[in-house]
């Protein structure tokens, strides 16, 4: 006989952790079902790895300005090793304290691998599950370009986190230009891999306003980073010494490579759970197809988080999850996602920030006279004395006659932290005199933003 539950999540990830625990904080009968670490992609090779060795290439920049500082400092190295260890016991420490949290949170965990038997019944190594809610929260993997000969000499992000744990890569190519392929070549190129982007036309970030992404783009090549956006892969062969050779489709070759990240994209975990055995049919890409509460085709099946392919980003899978077990089970009706205005940074050196719409969309949607734009780009203090300068831009956009802020974009020093209170102020439908009006916190960066003309 199959064990029932209130509700039960597939996967422990972002999503299907915050769900489950909700859900149970109101006293539902709560499980996870998990084949790998708990926490998922963000806590094992996604955001949080991603995190510290950003932070670790932060140091390495700081150190290129020290002596501008006064500091007459030797470097005597830099131990990849000793930093991923750390990195690694500390993700460890994160997953141990998964197990606590669910067993304090009252929510059963399930080990092992989830496939559906029919719309409402899971199996797990041979036991089956039913629940009245069942929440699929599985997530996604990294992609290769398979139809490449010699694909399976590159590593993709998962592998950077997983297998690089001896040292750093002396010479990098980095296949894509979305947000990972450039914050993985960033933290390269700083903690000493001589990095080289390939990505199959420019604008890399899709999505992201234009000024920015050229500047961006220069600041990475002024560190060092050479980009491709002309020339395709053609294949990619072993050296007798173990490194790889890269041909392009024009003939060019890139010998003595250490390593090929790629870095072209996601897909669903939806391939392998078994959903031809239920009513589910995939939508475009992979992604299970939900309304705007997260239900799917069947009553009581819901999907949250990268597996709806909507803003694959952890704070939305939580809010997601959260928002649907209050819904269900905290008796706020109604209570649902809302996928508009959602603040993200990319984590580069520098870092961009970006809320709301472009200046392009803007303008598709309300048309070119009623957008007006407010932009800005100076050298912050901080670089006003060290000889590598580093710009800092920002692009405020505004409709109508009141000028309402619909989006703000900024790259630089500092604006990771910078957008998430003018994220509030914009959700709550702030307007440029708004901005005008808040006295500017002086000498940061970040009173250009309330100081724009
Ligand atoms: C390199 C990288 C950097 C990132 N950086 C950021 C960032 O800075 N900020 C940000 O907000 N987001 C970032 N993300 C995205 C973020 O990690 C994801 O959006 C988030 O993890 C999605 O959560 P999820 O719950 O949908 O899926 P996941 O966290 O992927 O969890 C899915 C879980 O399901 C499990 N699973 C899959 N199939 C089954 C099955 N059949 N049975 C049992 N278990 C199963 C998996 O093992 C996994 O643990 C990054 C991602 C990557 C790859």
């Amino acid at each position: 006989m199959s064990k029932h539950f209130d509700l039960i999540a597939i996967g422990a990830g972002s999503g299907g952790l915050s769900v489950a625990e909700r859900a149970a904080s109101y006293g539902a009968k709560c499980a996870v079902i998990e084949s790998g670490e708990l926490g998922g992609t963000c806590v094992n090779v996604g955001c949080v790895p991603k995190k510290v060795m950003w932070y670790g290439a932060s140091v390495a920049h700081a150190l290129r300005d020290a002596p501008d500082y006064g500091f007459d400092i030797e470097q005597k190295g830099f131990n990849w090793e000793k930093l991923v260890a750390k990195r690694d016991n500390m993700i460890g420490g994160i997953n141990d304290w998964y197990y606590d949290f669910l067993k304090q949170s009252g929510v059963e965990l399930i080990e092992g691998y989830a496939n559906f038997v029919d719309d409402k019944t899971i199996e797990v190594d041979g036991e089956t599950y039913t629940a009245n809610q069942i929440v699929i929260s599985t997530g996604g993997r990294p992609i290769v370009d398979e139809t490449i000969e010699g694909h399976e000499y590159g590593i993709t992000s998962d592998g950077f986190f997983e297998d690089l744990d001896e040292e750093c890569p002396k010479k990098v190519v980095v296949i894509g230009g979305g947000y990972i392929a450039l914050e993985l070549a960033g933290m390269l190129q700083a903690l000493g891999a001589q990095t080289h982007v390939m990505h199959q036309g420019w604008p890399v970030l899709l999505g992201f306003d234009d000024m920015l992404r050229d500047l961006l783009r220069k600041e990475m090549e002024q560190d060092g980073i050479t980009f491709d956006d002309d020339n395709k892969l053609g294949k990619i062969e072993k050296q007798d010494d173990g490194k790889l050779s890269i041909t392009l489709d024009n003939g060019d070759v890139l010998s003595d490579v250490d390593q090929l990240l790629w870095a072209i994209g996601r897909k669903p975990n939806t391939d392998n759970i078994s959903l031809d055995k239920t009513s589910i049919e995939l939508g475009r890409g992979g992604f299970v197809p939900v309304d705007e509460y997260q239900e799917t085709v069947v009553k009581g099946v819901y999907a949250i988080g990268d597996i709806t392919g909507q803003a694959q980003l952890t704070p939305i899978a939580i809010a997601a999850g959260r928002r649907m077990a209050d819904r269900l089970y905290g008796g706020m009706e109604g209570r649902k996602m809302d996928y508009s205005l959602i603040p993200t940074v990319v984590f580069t050196h520098p870092p961009m920030a970006t809320v709301g719409l472009t200046e392009e969309k803007a303008k598709e949607q309300y048309g070119d006279d009623q957008v007006k734009v407010y932009k800005t780009d100076f050298v912050p203090m901080y670089y006003s004395i060290v000889r590598h300068k580093v710009k800092t831009a920002m692009k405020m956009v505004v409709v109508g006659e009141d000028e309402k802020v619909v989006g703000v974009h900024m790259m630089g020093l500092g604006v990771d932290e910078m957008l998430q209170g003018f994220a509030v102020a914009i959700r709550m439908g702030a307007c440029k005199k708004d901005f005008d009006d808040t006295v500017a916190i002086h000498p940061t960066s970040s009173e250009e933003l309330v100081t724009m003309r």
